[in-house]
C-alpha cells in the first residue's frame, strides 16, 4: 500500500521537459549536462526504468528514485484494419480504473506513419457527430501520458512516427499547457525530434486559445514548436447549425475565431486546416461553398474535407436522420460530397477529401470511444 501511494506521488520523468529537468537537477546540487543525459535516456532511448539509465552516479539515481518514475501505459487490447493499414490501441494510463482508458491511433501509408493523439480522458466539448464527446470528459492526461501514447503505439507497431495530429480523444486547448509541454518533448532533438512542420494541433476554437497559442510558439524559448499547424474543425459556416453540431461554440462565436486566425497566421506564417465534415444536405449546400470559399479567402489554407463516419451512440437532432442512414443513403453521401468538392473547387478554394482509414475498426475520425471490444 505505501508503494503505491509513494509511487502516486513521484513525478513521471515523461511529463518533463528538458528546460523544466535541468532546473530540477541543478537546483538538487547536480550538474546540469546531468539533465540533458536523463532527458536522453528517457525519451530517445525510451528507458523504461530509472535503474537503466546508464552512466549515473548513485547519488543521482538515489535522487530520481526518490522523486520521479517513468510511467509506462499498458496495452488493453489492439485492433488492425482489415487492409493493415490502421492500428488501434486501447490504452490505461496508469491505475485500474476505466477512468484512465484512452485510444490512439496509427495509420501508416507507405513511408508517412501518422499517430493521431488523444489529450484528454473523454471530453467535455459534446460535439454531436463526435463518440468521445458522448462519453463525457474523465480527466486530462498529462504531457507524459501524450507522450507515450506515440513511444507505446511505435513500440507495438515497429514504425517511426513522421506526423502527429492532436485529433484523437478530447480537445488540446482544453489541457493547454500539458499539450504544449508534450510539444516540447516530443519536438527536442534530443529526444524523439518530430519535426513541428509535421504536427497538427485540432481545435474546435475557443476565444482567447488561438491567440495564445500563436504568441506561445512564436516566441524564443518555443522555437522548436514554432512551425506547429492549426486545424480548426469548422464543420458548418452557419451559427445556429454549428452551435447545434459544437455546443461550445455559443460563446464561442466564429467571428471572433477568425479574427484569431488571422492573427495566428500574421504571428506564425503557418497556414491553417479548415475541417468539414459532410453532413449530406445538411452542410453541403451553395450557400455553405459560399461562405467556405470567403473564410478560405482570409488566410492561406486548405479545407480537408471528412465524410462522416457512424457511431455507436444515438445521435440527436440536427443529425438524429444519420442514426438510420443505409447502404444507399451511403453511396448518395459519396455522390454529395464529390459534388461538394468539385463545387469548392469550382471557387477554386484548396481542398482535400480526408481518407476514412480504420473505420472497420472504429478507428476514424469521430469515432474513438475507449470501450473495449467484447471477443
Ligand atoms: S470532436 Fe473533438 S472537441 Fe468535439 S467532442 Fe470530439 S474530441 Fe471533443
Amino acid at each position: 500500500m505505501a508503494n503505491f501511494t509513494d509511487t502516486n506521488m513521484k513525478r513521471d520523468l515523461r511529463s518533463i521537459t528538458k528546460e523544466q529537468l535541468e532546473a530540477e537537477v541543478s537546483d538538487a546540487g547536480f550538474e546540469r549536462f546531468r539533465a540533458r543525459q536523463i532527458f536522453r535516456s528517457v525519451h530517445k532511448n525510451k528507458v523504461k526504468e530509472i535503474g537503466k539509465i546508464h552512466g549515473l552516479p548513485k547519488d543521482i539515481k538515489e535522487f530520481l528514485n526518490t522523486g520521479y518514475q517513468i510511467k509506462i501505459p499498458h496495452v488493453l487490447q489492439t485492433s488492425v484494419s482489415g487492409k493493415y493499414e490502421t492500428f488501434k490501441y486501447l490504452l490505461n494510463m496508469g491505475g485500474t480504473k476505466n477512468g484512465n482508458r484512452i485510444e490512439t491511433v496509427l495509420i501508416n501509408e507507405g513511408r508517412r506513419n501518422t499517430v493521431c493523439v488523444s489529450t484528454q480522458v473523454g471530453c467535455n466539448v459534446g460535439c454531436e457527430f463526435c463518440a468521445t464527446g458522448k462519453m463525457g470528459f474523465s480527466k486530462n492526461l498529462s504531457a507524459g501520458d501524450i507522450v507515450s501514447q506515440v513511444y507505446t503505439v511505435c513500440d507495438q507497431t515497429g514504425l517511426d512516427p513522421t506526423n502527429l495530429v492532436f485529433m484523437g480523444m478530447g480537445e488540446p486547448f482544453l489541457n493547454y499547457s500539458n499539450t504544449i509541454s508534450s510539444l516540447k518533448i516530443l519536438t527536442d532533438p534530443e529526444g524523439l525530434a518530430v519535426s513541428s512542420r509535421r504536427i497538427t494541433i485540432s481545435t474546435v476554437g475557443f476565444k482567447g486559445r488561438i491567440k495564445k497559442f500563436a504568441d506561445d510558439i512564436s516566441s524564443e524559448k518555443n522555437y522548436q514548436i514554432r512551425n506547429v499547424k492549426l486545424a480548426l474543425s469548422l464543420h458548418s459556416t452557419d451559427r445556429g447549425l454549428r452551435e447545434a453540431l459544437i455546443p461550445t461554440s455559443k460563446v464561442n462565436e466564429l467571428s471572433a475565431i477568425y479574427d484569431e486566425l488571422i492573427y495566428f497566421y500574421r504571428k506564425t506564417g503557418n497556414k491553417v486546416t479548415f475541417e468539414y465534415i459532410v453532413f449530406p444536405g445538411l452542410n453541403d449546400t451553395d450557400k455553405d461553398v459560399a461562405r467556405i470559399e470567403k473564410i478560405s479567402r482570409m488566410v492561406p489554407s486548405n479545407v480537408n474535407v471528412i465524410p462522416f463516419h457512424p457511431i455507436n451512440f444515438k445521435l440527436s437532432e440536427p443529425i438524429s436522420y444519420l442514426n438510420s442512414f443505409s447502404d444507399k443513403q451511403n453511396s448518395l453521401s459519396k455522390k454529395n460530397i464529390n459534388n461538394f468538392i468539385a463545387a469548392l473547387r469550382d471557387r477554386r478554394v484548396v481542398v482535400n477529401l480526408r481518407k476514412s482509414s480504420g473505420e472497420d475498426i472504429n478507428a476514424a475520425c469521430g469515432q474513438l470511444a475507449a470501450i473495449e471490444k467484447i471477443k
